[in-house]
């Protein structure tokens, strides 16, 4: 027999015909010869209704009574879809998380899964029952040992069944929901979005705006750590929807599902050269016409990065590898003969980057990475961060000492750590899917001191407010006072708090000022066959050129090319990357 886990979400189950018709599809997979762990979220839009009828008490619930509360929803729908799945004649029982062995934290209200104890779920699947389990719930251990309601947060219930799902090592995990699967990007805003066939858990993460509106990003992080199959489809159409991949042989230790090591390897590129070029023109097509000739001339451009402008001019900053230096320079000193601007260049440079789906969402991590280095007096000559990878540029000599220190700090044993890794080409497209974020804004922090130690300090002052800091770059420019710029992007909401921590920090720096800049969008193009594509790059600057739209910042990671454009552009930029590409259907 197959065992699969089955969530269906509260749209899903908004009526009673609804609950109806999902138990008549459960039946058929059961016919089929499936075992079946269903996981259910709470009926329609219960959980925001008992949500508004706390708050028509009070403005601060104890978080404790909230869990209370908010895990009612899915215990009515755990009931009434055994009934309904009994009234046609499949063996079906209900359980709650806590019946359910779901063991989590005891932080209420966000608390993460530390184990599933599959006892009892196991003995009743061996009697051949249907198990309707409440997803978005679990139990603490609590203190003493006292049991306590736990919710996971908001839309955890797709956390709960993948849980289940890597507990019981199950055939698959099947999402059903109201959308058809993962779209390569908003169908809102480009007419011909298409549905993608697969994808992988990396990518879905990098692409955090687009994959967190189709299913909880702790699910995707959960599925990618234990290698479970995850497939996301309609409720309604018999039709294959979305499967999300992740690497074989990728699991890890069983300790703690949500409880492993947010950083789970770490890796050093020798032989790395970087390029500035500084003071050349801001307009739309720079760009384009830089990374466009350096793949004519066959060269694969891995990090860039464009720090904001100061009056009209840029600095585009890029690294290649060493042995392309000499063939770059040539070509970068072609293109500033005509556009104006100076380049600079050097070798033997390192990158060191730490990765893992745990550091999504946890700011501390790329602040404690740098806090390493910079302990270590090493000093960090350019940063990517991405969803799922921080990295930095240090100096050669530095790698085998920073390699050690971070491997320390992190917890790392030999097998998670790599020296030049080999990385095969898997045949996958340059860009999968393309996620347009409007909830970002653009704060820059300038003439902060040029020395080892400041990019950590502001990081771990936003960290310690638990704020993402989303695309930072760095410029490369210093100005005569040999001081430099940082700029960022951070959530919208946390505007005020970073803005308050940030000013009393750089109040300690003379000549120190913080900006915020126009308001802003971020457009992050993603694809596993990114690092093995030349050209990507140059693709994207030259879609947004041809619509005459200026960069404001370029970042990027290994398999994401992000660029900040004014917010006015935001729709048009979709819709053109999106072709350039080729990613809508055909109509
Ligand atoms: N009912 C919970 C919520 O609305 C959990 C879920 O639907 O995933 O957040
Ligand atoms: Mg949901």
């Amino acid at each position: 027999m197959t065992l699969l886990v089955q969530k269906f979400g509260g749209t899903s189950l908004g009526s009673i015909e609804r609950i109806k018709a999902v138990a008549q599809k459960i039946k058929t997979s059961k016919d089929q010869g499936n075992d079946l762990v269903i996981v259910v979220s709470a009926m329609g839009h219960t959980t925001d209704e008992l949500t508004k009828l706390a708050s028509e008490i009070t403005i601060h619930p104890p978080h404790r009574e909230m869990d209370m509360l908010l895990s009612t929803g899915e215990q009515v729908s755990i009931a009434l879809l055994t009934m309904a799945l009994n009234e046609l004649g499949t063996p079906a029982i209900s359980l709650t998380g806590t019946q359910a062995g779901i063991i989590t934290e005891s932080a209420h209200g966000r608390a993460r899964i530390i184990e599933i104890r599959t006892e009892r779920i196991n003995n009743l699947l061996d009697q051949g029952k249907t198990l309707v389990i409440a997803g978005f719930q679990g139990t603490s251990l609590g203190i003493g040992g006292i049991p306590e309601i736990t919710t996971l947060g908001r839309g955890g219930s797709d956390t709960s069944a993948v849980a289940l799902a890597a507990s019981l090592e199950a055939e698959k995990c099947e999402i059903y929901t109201d959308v058809p699967g993962v779209l390569t990007t908003d169908p809102r805003i480009v007419k011909n979005a298409q549905l993608m066939k697969s994808i992988s858990c990396d990518e879905m993460l990098e692409l955090a705006s687009l994959g967190a509106a189709v299913l909880h990003p702790r699910a995707v992080e959960i599925a990618r750590n234990f290698g479970v199959t995850l497939v996301v489809k309609s409720s309604w159409e018999n039709l294959d929807g979305t499967t999300l991949t992740s690497k074989k042989n990728n699991v890890f230790s069983k300790g703690g599902i949500e409880h492993r090591s947010p950083v789970d390897g770490l890796e050093l590129v020798e032989n790395q050269a970087v390029v500035a070029l500084s003071n050349i023109p801001d307009r739309p097509g720079i760009a384009a016409e830089l990374f466009e000739s350096l793949s004519k001339g066959g060269v694969n451009v891995d990090l860039i990065i464009q720090a904001t402008h100061q009056v009209n001019s840029n600095d585009i900053t890029f690294t290649v590898a060493e042995n392309e230096l000499n063939n770059v320079h040539n070509q970068c000193e072609k293109l500033i003969n005509n556009i104006g601007g100076e380049i600079s260049s050097n070798k033997n440079l390192t990158k060191l980057s730490i990765y893992g789906a745990g550091i999504m969402g946890r700011p501390g991590i790329a602040s404690s990475l740098f806090q390493t280095l910079s302990d270590s007096g090493i000093n960090i000559r350019l940063i990517a961060t991405s969803e799922v990878k921080v990295s930095c540029v240090i100096d050669s000599e530095s790698g085998k000492k920073a390699l050690r220190n971070v491997g320390e700090i992190f917890k790392l044993n030999n097998k998670q750590i790599t020296l030049n890794p080999i990385i095969e080409n898997n045949n996958e497209p340059e860009v999968r899917g393309i996620a347009l974020d409007k909830d970002q804004i653009q704060v820059s922090v300038k003439n902060i001191p040029d020395k080892p130690g400041t990019a950590s300090t502001i990081c771990s002052t936003l960290a310690e407010k638990n704020i993402s800091l989303d695309t930072i770059v760095q410029s490369e420019r210093n100005h005569q006072d040999k001081t430099k710029d940082i700029s960022f992007t951070l959530k919208k909401n946390d505007r005020t708090e970073a803005k308050y921590a940030l000013e009393e920090l750089i109040s300690k720096w003379k000549g120190a000022k913080l900006e915020e800049g126009n308001s802003i969008v971020r457009i992050s193009a993603v694809g596993s066959g990114m690092p093995f594509t030349k050209g990507t790059a140059g693709k994207i600057f030259r879609a947004l050129a041809n619509k005459k739209i200026n960069i404001e910042m370029i970042a990027t990671s290994e398999i994401r090319t992000t660029c900040i454009i004014s917010e006015r552009y935001g729709e048009e930029a979709l819709n053109e990357i999106h072709s350039c590409f080729n990613l809508g259907k055909c109509e």
